[in-house]
């Protein structure tokens, strides 16, 4: 959990923002924000809720953060409907459905519900609006639902549609919807373990614990093993980088606990990975220095997602100033303009080329890891992040032809 407190933020952000916070956090005394998600570790939700909730707390509002209880059935079912609206051909039956809403009734029967404000992430916990009474639900979905499988959408309509308000990530996901409809993206925390700056000895340091070599590029991308972070088509990438530039390929990831999809995709990777001792494969559960530290020692990264909600990864990498290279894909091009903040790239060939653009130039990759850095400081820190939260908070008392935001 974040021990940062608020005025540290000055520092990166400017007095003046944190001063707008607190004055806006007074307009919520009193009320109570409830947290729930499916997992309190592992991928982007979990990552800003550990930070958001304890400054929100701070700032003297209310908050809290509960996590549903799912076990390996639902999750496998919850997974499926998180590749099924990422667009990838699943087999979704009747017994799933009811699986899901079996353990969402149990859910429902067991979790105590006590905010004003009750916000919902993600798809897993969708079902909870059904306990909704006089208190306010807003629905976060940070996942990219550009081109959802439509049974799995329309099933979830029915939950969404008693949601007060929907949050996405891009306006590229946003769907039709009865109900107001907000656009926020994402953030990362720069004081956090995994983005404050850190001493050159403790970055040396990781490199040796995990025998990797800065005599040669290193490439990395950091994602859960999912087949939707396309690990395979990265060492793909790496390969045909390699033909021209001996260089060094780092996949780190650990699992979430809401994903049981990871070890069979890491076995995957393995298998692709073995006899080529420049590929380093590490399993980092929830060491954020580590994570740091190795993103801060590569050359280059890597996010070749297929589809994307926001990719907290980029974002990392960003304010690091490191160049990055991504795929064209739901979040990522808020984040990165091309050749100006990054390489985006829509196949293998095209993510080797700008690689091998980035090793032949490194004035070049230099620049645009600099812009990339300013990019995220005027838009994807913690503190813009939470003052759009506390203008949705504030939002929901409002009638809808006030335009507040
Ligand atoms: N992450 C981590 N350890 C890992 C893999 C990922 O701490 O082994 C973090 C990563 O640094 C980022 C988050 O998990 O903060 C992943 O967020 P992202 O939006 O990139 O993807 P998601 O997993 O939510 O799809």
């Amino acid at each position: 959990m974040n021990t940062t407190k608020i005025n540290e933020y000055a520092a990166v952000v400017g007095q003046p923002i944190i001063d707008d916070l607190k004055l806006l956090s007074k307009r919520l005394k009193g009320k109570v924000i409830q947290n729930i998600n499916s997992t309190a570790v592992g991928g982007g939700v979990a990552e800003i809720l550990s930070r958001m909730v304890p400054l929100l707390r701070e700032l003297n509002i209310d908050t809290h953060w509960d996590v549903i209880k799912g076990g390996r059935q639902f999750f496998d079912v919850t997974k499926k409907f998180h590749n099924a609206l990422h667009g990838r051909p699943e087999e979704i039956n009747q017994r799933d459905l009811d699986i899901f809403l079996e353990i969402s009734q149990n859910n429902i029967e067991e979790m105590d519900i006590y905010g004003d404000i009750v916000f919902v992430h993600d798809p897993q916990p969708i079902v909870l609006v059904k306990k909704k009474k006089e208190n306010k639900w807003i629905w976060r979905c940070h996942i990219d639902v550009s081109s959802p499988n439509q049974m799995i959408w329309e099933f979830l309509e029915d939950f969404i549609f008693n949601y007060d308000a929907a949050v996405f990530s891009s306006p590229a996901f946003s769907p039709k919807l009865p109900i107001r409809q907000f656009l926020i993206s994402p953030s990362i925390d720069p004081l956090s373990d995994k983005n404050r700056e850190l001493p050159q000895e403790t970055i040396d340091g990781v490199l040796r614990k995990y025998e990797i070599y800065k005599s040669k590029p290193i490439i990395t991308q950091i994602s859960r093993f999912d087949r939707l972070k396309d690990p395979l088509g990265v060492i793909e990438v790496y390969k045909q980088v390699k033909r021209y530039r001996d260089c060094q390929l780092l996949l780190a990831g650990g699992g979430a606990s809401d994903d049981p999809e990871g070890k069979k995709v890491l076995e995957e990777v393995k298998d692709k990975a073995k006899h080529d001792p420049d590929i380093h494969i590490l399993l980092l559960p929830q060491n954020d220095i580590e994570i740091n530290a190795l993103q801060r020692a590569s050359t280059v990264i890597i996010q070749k997602s297929i589809k994307e909600g926001f990719g907290l990864t980029v974002t990392e990498a960003l304010w690091k100033a490191k160049p990055v290279v991504a795929s064209n894909v739901g979040g990522i091009p808020l984040q990165i303009t091309h050749k100006y903040s990054g390489l985006l790239c829509n196949s293998i060939e095209g993510a080797g080329f700008a690689i091998k653009q980035l090793l032949n130039s490194p004035e070049y990759a230099k620049k645009l890891g600099e812009n990339g850095r300013e990019h995220v400081r005027n838009n994807f820190l913690l503190t813009r992040h939470l003052k759009d939260y506390m203008l949705l908070f504030l939002s929901l008392y409002h009638r809808e032809d006030v335009v507040y935001l």
